[in-house]
């Protein structure tokens, strides 16, 4: 099917972005890789009146990296992200869950901020954003605001995203020292979307014992789902049996059946990956015991 008709605009500086976006208002839709708006257009689920393509804003297509975090523009595609060492260095756990997106040619196309707006519960950088405590940066034409990942998500393929904005930049805190994470999930093939997948993040002390472990799921409710799974393994050592925390997570969801799973199977798989990537997590952390603060 084709698309309804729209009128096309390709800005050539944020300033004047905003600006059509502002005039537009609701009937405009913001086109970054296109990976998921274009098969929306096509489909006709959506009809926007306008498109503002924002691939001439040539200054967001950035991946940043300090102390504290990395910050990564809405022009930086998966593929960039992925690539970047800095990156990779400050937050492991970000690297990780881009590898699992899609296929090469969709990465080197979507972007990571179009995939934090689009929102989709089965989309790995949400999870990632909220099990780290991230926040997006957007802008309009009445300034800017950063809004934290836990208010940013607000339903499925909902997000906070106003209409006359847009999200320029997010942010990805860095990894605490002596921490470790993993990424795992299942899908039915290589590159598709995960039927239930994890991240997780383990701190642990001087001693080796673990003092905060959360995990952050996606494909098991609309939004991002973020527990915190310290009160099960508090204090133990890091290669002890971590298996509570795993049976805590299976009996906090509450996973909805669809096409692709039954609620029961995933339940089964936030068990499993769980246990899976914590254990990961857990190794992680003591291999980087020895470092000093990042
Ligand atoms: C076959 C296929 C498989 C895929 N598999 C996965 C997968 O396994 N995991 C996964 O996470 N993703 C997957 N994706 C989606 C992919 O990651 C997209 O890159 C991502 O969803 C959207 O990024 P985009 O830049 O392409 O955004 P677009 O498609 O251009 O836009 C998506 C939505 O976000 C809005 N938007 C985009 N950027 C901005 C911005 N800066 N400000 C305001 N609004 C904005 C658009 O208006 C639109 O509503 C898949 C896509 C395809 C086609």
């Amino acid at each position: 099917m084709k698309p309804s008709a729209f009128d096309y605009s390709r800005p050539e500086s944020l300033d004047e972005a905003l600006g059509l976006l502002a005039e537009a208002g609701p009937d405009a839709k913001v086109l970054a890789g296109g990976q998921s708006l274009l098969p929306l257009l096509s489909m006709r689920l959506i009809a926007p009146a306008r498109l503002v393509d924002v691939n001439r804003l040539s200054e967001l297509a950035y991946v940043r990296s300090g102390p504290d975090a990395v910050w990564v523009g809405a022009l930086a595609r998966h593929a960039a992200v992925l690539r970047d060492a800095g990156a990779r260095d400050r937050q492991p756990l970000l690297a990780e869950a881009l590898a699992v997106i899609a296929h090469p040619s969709i990465r080197n196309r979507g972007t990571s901020v179009g995939s934090l707006v689009h929102a989709d519960p089965s989309a790995e950088l949400p999870a990632v954003l909220c099990l780290l405590e991230g926040s997006v940066t957007l802008a309009s034409t009445a300034g800017r605001r950063t809004v934290p990942a836990d208010r940013f998500f607000t339903g499925p393929l909902e997000s906070d995203v106003q209409p006359g904005e847009l999200a320029i930049e997010a942010s990805f805190p860095a990894r605490p020292a002596r921490s470790g994470s993993a990424f795992a999930e299942v899908s039915r093939r290589h590159g598709d979307y995960a039927v239930c997948g994890v991240a997780v993040l383990v701190e642990l002390d001087e001693d080796l014992r673990i003092t905060a472990a959360r995990a952050g799921y996606l494909s098991v409710s609309a939004t991002p789902l973020v527990l915190d799974l310290t009160a099960a393994i508090s204090g133990r050592a890091y290669d002890a049996d971590l298996s509570e925390a795993a049976a805590f997570a299976r009996a906090a969801v509450d996973p909805e059946p669809d096409i692709h799973a039954s609620a029961e199977y995933r339940r089964q798989l936030v068990g499993v990956l769980t246990g899976r990537a914590l254990r990961l997590a857990a190794q992680r952390a003591a291999g980087n015991s020895g470092e000093a603060a990042a």
